[in-house]
């Protein structure tokens, strides 16, 4: 039986391992920390539960479809609910949006909270939805980087389609275009953070995030996020992948245009191929340093990284839902902070994510498990002690004022993540959420590719490669993987 080995157990890992397994490898994960999952996991506390990193889950299908490759039937494993609320969007001067799932409440919301039209909403919409179609198969499904993928009928006609698709225009310009209320046009381009970017440097072809939302639904699975994880690993292990954890990676050791073994504190472990969930970056500066591949994949722009603040809270608030945005008056402001200064602005938009609205065994009764997250710069030499100080004094002040309670006293639980932590935990360069960002209109191209060109059976998936960050398109970059594999 050939063997893989894949460096990593996040999310993209776990998923390539499952399709390698069925594909008829034999295959070890090697994993540097004591638990699976990478930043898809879990803490807990004096009652109250968290998932620590990714609270959206869209695109559930990427996930249910490794239970039926491997013959099982998803539901004995994994559930999952669609959330008829979105987000509920809350702003400085009073007004509070809900975002239905249901496009035409939401379109009316739109209508009757801003001075935009339902119309207005219901065709921008349309397009996003246009461009996830004129888009999937050329850009999620497959490598970017091998010619037969350029011949196919589909992507030929994406490719006549690209001057639809706003790629020449910023996202906020395009949305400027599409509405006129501030509002409206902050809670769009807010989209641009769900890989880590800025809507006034993205093109606009990233209006298609709306649609994975609105289209194709945002869901909470049973259990919370860390279940994606959990159901994950048992499927593996039943299949018979092999973990190892406590098993860093130290090299890629390689021979002629071949990558061999990679060493771990433990022992060598050789395999047919080799596949690295790491970070791309991780890979050349550690594990088989290039000095040119680096320099190449540091001339992209890093993607944002987040601080947040696990609090349990002594009390409900029925206005806030499952998700919720506290919006900055000025978003353009905040976002030169995050990528030019690469400081925290002192009226930062806040997102507050709480399970326990749905799931019940997530906080005590009459409490909440507040994840409370700001985007912050990746990491470069800022005195991250003095900001994050800084930071929870804003974020307290802003949540209080806008919800009018004391929101500090109220707090019973707390623990940090910081940009140092991710970087220190997952090995994500400088802390970033989503590898590269999407801050120019070419960096789809430039995010690096599936394979390698030298070592032709060593092979990268995750969120640092193509086709980029975020759950569902780290899943993609496992099936791209099994796809590229004959
Ligand atoms: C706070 C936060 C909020 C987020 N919110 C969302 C969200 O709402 N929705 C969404 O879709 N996405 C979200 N994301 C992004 C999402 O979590 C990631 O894009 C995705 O989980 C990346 O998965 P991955 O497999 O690429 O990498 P990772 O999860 O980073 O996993 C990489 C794994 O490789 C291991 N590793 C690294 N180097 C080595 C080595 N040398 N040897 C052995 N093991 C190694 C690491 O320990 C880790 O387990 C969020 C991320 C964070 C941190």
């Amino acid at each position: 039986m050939k063997k893989a080995v894949v460096v990593g157990s996040g999310i993209a890992g776990l998923a390539s391992a499952i399709r390698l397994q069925n594909k008829g490898y034999s295959v070890e994960v090697l994993e540097k920390n004591s638990y699976p999952g990478g930043k898809l996991t879990q803490l807990s506390g004096d009652g109250f539960r968290f998932d620590a990193g990714p609270s959206l889950f869209t695109m559930p299908n990427l996930v249910t479809e490794l239970f039926e490759i491997s013959g099982k039937d998803p539901e004995d494993y994994f559930e999952y609910n669609r959330l008829d609320i979105l987000c509920n969007y809350f702003f400085e001067d009073g007004t509070r949006i809900s975002a239905h799932s249901d496009i035409n409440r939401f379109a009316d919301e739109i209508d009757k909270k801003t001075t935009d039209s339902a119309e207005k909403v219901k065709k921008h919409l349309k397009k996003s939805e246009f461009i996830y179609k004129a888009t999937e198969e050329q850009f999620l499904n497959r490598s970017l980087h091998k010619i037969d993928s350029f011949l196919s009928f589909k992507t030929l006609s994406s490719i006549l389609k690209l001057p639809f698709l706003n790629i020449f225009s910023s996202m906020n310009q395009v949305n400027e275009k599409a509405f006129k209320d501030s509002k409206t046009i902050r809670l769009f381009n807010r989209y641009a953070t769900y890989n880590g970017s800025n809507p006034y440097k993205a093109p606009g072809i990233l209006n298609i995030i709306p649609h994975l939302e609105f289209g194709l639904g945002a869901y909470l699975p049973k259990g919370g996020m860390h279940e994606i994880t959990n159901s994950l690993v048992k499927l593996a292990k039943e299949i018979g992948v092999e973990f190892h954890f406590n098993s860093e990676v130290t090299s890629i050791k390689t021979e002629g245009n071949k990558a061999k073994s990679v060493t771990t504190n433990s022992g060598n472990h050789s395999g047919d191929i080799i596949v690295c969930n790491a970070d791309i970056h991780t890979v050349y500066e550690k594990l088989i340093p290039s000095a040119k591949k680096l320099e190449e994949v540091d001339k992209q722009e890093r993607s944002s990284s987040a601080l947040i603040f696990y609090w349990g809270i002594g009390k409900e608030f029925p206005e806030l839902d499952v998700h919720n945005i506290l919006f900055t008056e000025d978003y353009k402001i905040e976002f030169n902070h995050l990528f030019d200064s690469k400081t925290i602005y002192e009226d930062p938009t806040i997102y507050i994510n709480i399970t326990s609205k749905q799931l019940k065994q997530d906080a005590p009764k009459g409490k909440g498990n507040w994840f409370v997250m700001i985007n912050v710069p990746s990491v470069y030499e800022q005195d991250w002690d003095v900001m994050i100080a800084e930071a929870r004094k804003n974020i307290l002040t802003k949540i209080s004022r806008i919800l009018g309670q004391d929101i500090e006293s109220l707090i019973e639980f707390e623990e940090q993540l910081t940009p140092q932590l991710i970087q220190d935990k997952t090995n994500s360069f400088k802390g970033s959420l989503y590898g590269t960002s999407s801050n120019n209109r070419f960096a789809a191209f430039f995010r690096h590719k599936n394979f390698s060109s030298e070592f032709k059976n060593l092979y990268f998936c995750g969120g640092s490669v193509h086709p980029g960050g975020g759950i569902p398109l780290a899943l993609s970059s496992a099936k791209i993987i099994s796809k590229l594999i004959k």
